[in-house]
């Protein structure tokens, strides 16, 4: 991948200088850094695997059975992940004050684990390091469902009210978590940069926040490695890997 230039890199740098409200909007991209693969790059889980749609998981017992053989897999296969210097960076930058928000479509924890307060952070897809009971909300470890599983094949039910118990995270088909999305948005209208980090931007509703935030005055700036369908619009296009691009802004540890 070809660097970009360095009037480029300065203007990213001096945008994000004067940021105050700024939003950090992150993707699959920013955690393959820390060796967790993404959906739609070469090799991606989305070319092994297609996604389980929420209707079937809660329809089939086959399917959950599959879903959770799957996440099970992922968690051996990312065991151990840890934030990478672009989640540092951001971390950083939301430290600092110069966002005031990362909204996030990953649901791997690195974002929290990378020292975002829990105010300044969205997670718009939920959280996959903890399981929840579809009925009652019951919230489930997966140490204890990885046990049962392991023992019977018998994907999990809620220990209080037998419903379906299902990774605390938004499958394709199922409704956005109302609260997140309207916390998304406002930081997005109130934004006065709109930092979009590794995401190919096909998810919707998550993808119509950089043109929610550009409407509302935001300067919009999109760093992927790969190309978006949102980069005529943007202001401002790095294409490159995050961790470089993000290295400046990281704290040396
Ligand atoms: P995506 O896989 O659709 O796109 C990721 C984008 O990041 C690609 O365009 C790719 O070119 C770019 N990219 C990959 N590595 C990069 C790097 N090092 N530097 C710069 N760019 C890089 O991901 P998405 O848009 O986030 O959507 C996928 C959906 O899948 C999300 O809704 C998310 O919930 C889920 N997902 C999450 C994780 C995770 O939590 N880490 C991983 C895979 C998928
Ligand atoms: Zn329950």
């Amino acid at each position: 991948m070809e660097r970009d230039d360095d009037r480029k890199v300065a203007r990213f740098a001096e945008l994000v200088g004067r940021a105050r409200s700024g939003v950090a909007f992150t993707g699959a991209g920013i955690s393959t850094g820390s060796g967790i693969p993404d959906f739609r790059s070469p090799g991606g889980l989305w070319s092994r695997n297609r996604p389980i749609d929420f209707a079937d998981f809660v329809r089939s017992a086959e399917m959950r059975r599959e879903a959770w053989r799957r996440k099970f897999a992922i968690d051996d296969a990312t065991r151990g992940a840890a934030p990478n210097a672009a989640h540092r960076a951001v971390a950083r930058l939301a430290a600092n004050g110069a966002l005031a928000a990362v909204v996030t479509q990953n649901i791997d924890g690195l974002h929290g684990a990378s020292g975002v307060p829990e105010d300044r952070l969205i997670e718009l897809h939920g959280n996959g390091t903890y399981a929840a009971c579809l009925d009652c909300e019951e919230r489930h470890e997966l140490e204890d469902l990885r046990a049962a599983f392991d023992a019977t094949g018998d994907p999990p039910r809620c220990r209080r009210c037998g419903g379906v118990v299902k990774s605390a995270t938004i499958s394709f088909g199922q409704a956005m978590p109302v609260k997140a999305m309207a916390r998304a948005q406002e930081a997005a209208e109130q934004a006065d940069l709109f930092l979009v980090l590794g995401s190919s931007l096909v998810v919707y509703p998550a993808a119509a926040l950089p043109v929610a935030a550009k409407r509302a005055g935001a300067t919009l700036v999109i760093a992927n490695r790969e190309p978006t369908e949102l980069d005529p619009f943007a202001d401002l296009v790095l294409r490159g890997d995050l961790v470089e691009l993000l290295a400046p802004f990281a704290d040396r540890s």
